[in-house]
């Protein structure tokens, strides 16, 4: 077997010799990319089954229809991104090209997370094989089956002298960042992010970090209460709240809080029956790991439980569960949870919760529930976090048309759609001249003097462009 560093001397040697820049290339290996999602469904949704529980709408939606709509997106834009895209000039420059031209990095990295295993690193794929470049993909031991099943069809599918899978876990990730890569795309938690940033360093690698925290949902003015519970817990217990994007928590009055636990009782109920562990629709906790930390976080809680708070290990199953009276200190607060428990805090005022937002890190979503535009407004303009959404959850993540990923400790970089493309390029700043206007050229030129200086300052300006 090849180490890490024939690996990805093989893909820099291929990528060297140009084969995946052309246009037709690229949309080759994104038709392939298409046909393996398709041709391999079944055999997909048994592995996050295998891997997660998960159920088939859930899988249907989030792993395997948002990727290949990424790839139609991908294929129909790919034209127009390719494009040299012109810009503005000046008097000096009026007469030449002037352009920026997307080009491939070279040999990329991209590492997946578990909880998604199959859109995180297909998803990335797009954007980098659509911006021409060569890629290792890393998938996530913990989700094992999806891992192994990627692993054995991406060779089947795309060339194997381009796109390589890699699977191990730290051990063999920390051993592929020894390798010089011309950008990493990570997913996954903030601890590793340091490790995956620190790698990059060594070789001044470009990184993107797609990471997680915990990302409040606020609840002020008037809300259509039945729809507004549906919405929140859909989102929240969507592969049984291990999704990045989950609301980790909600920010509401004393009076809300009290008018929703009823309404969040009856939903659970709608959509899990009173018994979640037997509903086919409610999702598995990956590990005992997983499910061990959940539980001690829930043993830990100073808050009340008034929904759920069952669970079995044998069964990696963990009850939908509500929790009240939970302090900006309780254990639920100090890290995302990353599982279904969702802890709701009263407090007096649209205000106290905004200010209450801002003394945590800047989360991956915000999500603001009101029948006031105002209120949404307010929320939108006095809070930062990576993505934005109102009256809904998750939702804004899906358009390819907008950029998804973190700010501060919630990522940096973003991909999906065109945005992917943009960050597995480079814009390479273009300026092809000819011989023209060589008495104007000419003004740079020593033996210096004020007059020189004065109209080639003003031959700089946009302004100068007109009289042309
Ligand atoms: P994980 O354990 O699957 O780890 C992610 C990747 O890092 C894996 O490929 C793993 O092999 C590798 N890894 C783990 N330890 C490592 C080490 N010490 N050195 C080098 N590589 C190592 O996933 P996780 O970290 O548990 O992921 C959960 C986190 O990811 C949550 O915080 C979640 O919010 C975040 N997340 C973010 C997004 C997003 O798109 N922003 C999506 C999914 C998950």
């Amino acid at each position: 077997m090849d180490t890490h560093k024939q690996v990805v001397d093989r893909l820099r040697a291929t990528f060297r010799s140009g084969v995946t820049v052309p246009e037709e290339f690229r949309r080759a290996q994104l038709t392939k990319l298409m046909a393996m999602m398709k041709e391999n469904e079944e055999l997909f949704l048994k592995a996050l089954h295998k891997d997660l529980a998960k159920p088939k709408f859930e899988a249907v939606l989030s792993e395997i229809d948002i990727t290949t709509n990424e790839l139609h997106y991908a294929l129909s834009h790919l034209s127009t991104w390719m494009k040299p895209e012109y810009v503005g000039k000046n008097l000096a420059t009026k007469l030449d090209d002037c352009f920026v031209r997307r080009e491939p990095l070279g040999v990329v990295l991209i590492i997946g997370a578990w909880n998604y295993p199959l859109q995180l690193l297909i998803m990335p794929l797009v954007a980098a094989i659509a911006a021409g470049n060569c890629a290792v993909i890393k998938p996530s031991e913990i989700s094992s089956a999806t891992d192994s099943l990627v692993a054995e069809l991406i060779p089947k599918y795309l060339s194997q002298d381009c796109y390589t899978v890699v699977s191990g876990g730290a051990e063999e990730t920390q051993s592929l960042l020894k390798n010089r890569f011309d950008h990493i795309l990570y997913t996954g938690s903030q601890n590793v992010a340091r490790v995956i940033l620190q790698a990059a360093a060594v070789h001044l690698t470009p990184v993107t970090l797609e990471l997680g925290g915990k990302s409040p949902c606020l609840i002020f003015g008037g809300v259509d209460m039945a729809a507004a519970v549906r919405r929140l817990l859909w989102a929240k217990f969507f592969n049984a709240g291990q999704s990045c994007v989950a609301p980790d928590y909600v920010l509401c009055s004393p009076a809300t809080r009290d008018a929703m636990i009823p309404a969040l009782r009856e939903a659970l109920q709608d959509f899990y029956t009173q018994e979640p562990q037997s509903s086919p629709d409610f999702s598995r906790i990956v590990s005992q790991r997983h499910w061990s930390r959940l539980t001690e976080l829930l043993q830990k809680s100073n808050g009340k439980v008034v929904i759920g708070g069952e669970s079995d290990q044998q069964d990696k199953y963990f009850a939908p569960t509500v929790v009240v009276d939970v302090g900006e200190d309780d254990v639920l607060m100090q890290g995302e949870i990353f599982g279904p428990i969702l802890p709701i805090i009263a407090v007096e005022s649209l205000e106290e919760a905004i200010e209450f937002v801002n003394r945590q890190e800047k989360p991956l979503a915000l999500y603001a529930f009101s029948d006031e535009s105002s209120v949404v407004q307010t929320v939108l303009e006095k809070t930062s976090s990576g993505g934005f959404c109102s009256n809904d959850g998750i939702l804004h993540m899906c358009l390819p048309s907008l950029p998804f990923g973190g700010v501060g400790s919630s990522g940096f970089g973003s991909y999906h759609g065109r945005w992917g493309f943009e960050t597995f390029s480079h814009r390479r700043a273009c300026m092809l001249r000819g011989w023209f206007l060589e008495r104007l050229n000419g003004l740079r030129y020593p033996p210096y003097g004020e007059e020189r200086l004065s109209w080639l300052r003003w031959s700089a300006t946009p302004k100068s462009c007109s009289i042309l």
